[in-house]
Order: structure tokens, then sequence, then C-alpha cells
């Protein structure tokens, strides 16, 4: 059986950020890659958006840019500026399309369906297929959205509604995100965090069409694009291995209280690009422990108190945006986690922190 020098368990967002930051710094000019990636065909599945803190490779995927978003709460909106770190949306269909056609120049680089054709003996391992222990009370985000087109122009294309609290929130937290990628073209999602028990709360499609008949007050409009999909806001049970790092979700890269995973990625990749040559004896790369300590609490507490949460979100951007913005993106410093943390309301964190 065919051996590698490495191998990239799934070719998803962590597989194929990692094989394009190694094959663009020449790294993989001497040594073999193989790619176990079982779809049958790459196209647009997602979006991944974020506010751009940190260079990345694909700003020729970006679908859109904006330097302004608001929050709302029920009779209350915030309208906050991110000039510094606008909010970007990555198109996957263009992301994979480049990213195979660089693969594609390189004969090292290998893809196969199943892992069973290779063989695994002398390679480093890069795993971003996750293992997920089922436990009912962990807590997911879980989504739907629908890319809708007007044939008349709607929107403010110059702003995102980052979240919508003013909905029906059952037992759990909800929201609505806006992207507006055109004046006549926008993402419209319904957003859950929650453990997932109840699964009347699935009727995305008629929360959807409700939210934008009643709420955008728009009725004529088509859908180009659907997506769906949860993120798992709990760690997987994925462990370290001698020749392996697991990356991705797998790999501890999502950020719990939001679900921002795209950005850790890259770095991920780049930590791992920079370290190639002694990746068996490198550290593990990880999101800091204090966000990992401060996003534990936060969880309690939403789980605890899920309808104080729209306000706890909403306080959380009073004051610098750019504060938050760094808070939510693991950048910030000392002084800046403190600001964010006096923000919140103290007995029910302090509660969380005892687990009470
Ligand atoms: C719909 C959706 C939208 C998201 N939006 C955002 C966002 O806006 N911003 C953000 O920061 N994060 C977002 N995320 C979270 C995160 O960025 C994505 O989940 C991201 O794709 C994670 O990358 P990954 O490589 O770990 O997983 P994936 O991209 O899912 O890649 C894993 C790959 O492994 C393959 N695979 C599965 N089983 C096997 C197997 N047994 N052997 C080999 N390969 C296998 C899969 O086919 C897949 O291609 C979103 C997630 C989803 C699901």
């Amino acid at each position: 059986m065919k051996e590698f020098d490495y191998i990239i368990l799934g070719g998803g967002c962590a597989g194929l950020s990692l094989a394009y930051e190694l094959e663009i710094h020449k790294k993989l000019e001497n040594k073999t890659l193989a790619i176990i990636e079982p779809r049958n065909e790459y196209k647009r599945d997602k979006t991944w958006s974020f506010w751009k803190i940190i260079p990345h490779n694909f700003d020729d995927c970006v679908i859109k840019s904006w330097k302004n978003f608001s929050i709302n709460i029920p009779d209350k909106t915030k309208h906050l500026e991110c000039n510094i770190y606008p909010y970007q949306s990555i198109d996957s269909g263009l992301f994979y399309e480049k990213i195979n056609n660089k693969l594609k120049e390189n004969k090292n680089i290998i893809f196969y369906k199943n892992i069973k054709e290779i063989s695994l003996e002398n390679s480093f391992v890069f795993n971003s297929v996750p293992e997920l222990k089922i436990d009912e009370n962990n807590i997911w985000q879980h989504f739907c959205g629908f890319e809708i087109e007007t044939k008349k122009n709607f929107f403010d294309d110059e702003i995102i509604n980052l979240m919508d609290f003013d909905c029906e929130q059952k037992n759990d937290v909800h929201f609505f995100y806006t992207l507006p990628y055109s004046k006549n073209k926008a993402l419209v999602e319904t957003t859950w965090l929650s453990n997932m028990k109840n699964d009347s709360l699935k009727d995305y499609n008629n929360e959807i069409n409700h939210y934008i008949k009643n709420h955008l007050n728009l009725s004529d409009y088509k859908i180009n694009f659907k997506e769906e999909g949860a993120i798992p806001l709990f760690y997987p049970v994925n462990f370290k291995e001698k020749n392996k790092i697991n990356i991705g979700t797998a790999g501890g890269m999502t950020r719990l209280s939001t679900g921002y995973t795209f950005l850790n990625i890259q770095e991920h990749s780049k930590y791992i690009r920079k370290n190639i040559e002694n990746i068996s004896n490198s550290k593990t790369f990880n999101i800091s422990e204090k966000y990992k300590f401060l996003d534990k609490i936060f969880l309690q507490v939403l789980k605890k108190n899920p309808k104080k949460m729209p306000n706890i979100f909403f306080n959380m951007f009073y004051g610098s945006s750019n504060t938050a913005i760094k808070f939510l993106s693991n950048k910030s410093n000392i002084f800046e986690d403190l600001s964010i943390i006096l923000k919140m309301p103290k007995w029910i964190f302090i509660k969380a922190l005892f687990g009470k």
C-alpha cells in the first residue's frame, strides 16, 4: 500500500486550509501528502463569516466585507462600527475551487475517498474528523439560512444585523442574523443556542419565512441557496496521539461562546506550516486557556439563564465595539477582558463560576 509523509483526514475547511498553506509556502515540494475526503464533489455548502482580525489567504473568496453592524433586543437597537476589523463572509464554493486548483498543480498531493486505500504506518496525520461524545445536555449553535434575492433593491448593504433577538425565544436562546450581500441579495439565518432536545425547534423554514415576511416586511423574494448546520459548543473527544495532530473542529478550534472557528483554523494552519519540519516535537496549538475558562462560565450562564442572554449579548457591545470584537476573536488584552467581564451581570456569573 502506498505510504505518504503526511496524511490529512478530511478535506473540509481545516484540511484544505492546511494543505493550501503548506503548498503555497513550498513545504510539499519534496514531501508527499494524501488527503482523505469522502465527498463526491466540492460545491458551495456553507458561508464562513468573521471579523477580520488577522490576515488570511482567502481575500479573493470574500463575498462581501462590512464596516457596520447592529444588534437588537425588543425595543432597543445598537448600531456599531467595525472599520478596523471588518466583518467578512467567505463563499465556501470559491474557497474549495481556489484550493483544489492550486493543489492539482502538485503531483505529490493525492486525494483518496477512503483511508483503507493507503498505509498510515510511517506518516504524520492531521485529523479533522471530530469524535463527538453524545450528551443531551451539550449546547449546540444550530441554524438554517436562506440566501434570498429580491427583484427590486430592498436591503441596506452597508450594515449587517449580527443578532436580532426580537423573535420567539421558547426556552432557549434564539436570534436572526442578516447579511445583505447587495441591495437585492441577503443571507437571512435563524440561529438557536440550545441542547437540541426539543425537535419542534427545528421548523427552520417556517421561522425564516415568517421573519422575512413580518420583520423585514418582504413578501416577494426567491431563495437562491440554503445552508443548515450545527456547531458543537463543546469540545470533541479526539485525543492527541504520537504522530497525529487534530485540526479544525476536531482540534478544538471553535470558540465555544460564539461558534467562530474559521480564523482559528487559519491561525492553526500557519502555526503548523511554521513548525512542519519539527512537527512531532512542537507544542500543541490551542485557543488560550483564558478564553476556554471564560467561555465555560458563559455557557453555564447560558444553560441556566437562557432568557437573560439577549441582554447579556446586547450589553457586551456597550462602549468600544473593537474591544468586544477582540474579545470574541480571542485577541483581547487583560484590560479589554476586564471591561467585558464588568459589563456582565455579576451575581449569575459568580454563581456559574461556583457551578451553581
Ligand atoms: C453550515 C455551517 C456554517 C458555519 N459558519 C461559520 C462561520 O460563519 N464562521 C465560523 O468561524 N465558523 C463557521 N462554522 C464552523 C466551522 O468554521 C466549520 O464547521 C468548518 O467547516 C470547520 O472545519 P473542519 O475542517 O473542522 O470541518 P469540515 O469543514 O466539516 O471538514 C471535515 C471534512 O471531513 C470529511 N469527513 C467526514 N468523515 C470523514 C471520514 N470518516 N474520513 C475522512 N474524512 C471525513 C467531511 O466530508 C468534511 O469535508 C460553520 C459551520 C457550519 C456547519
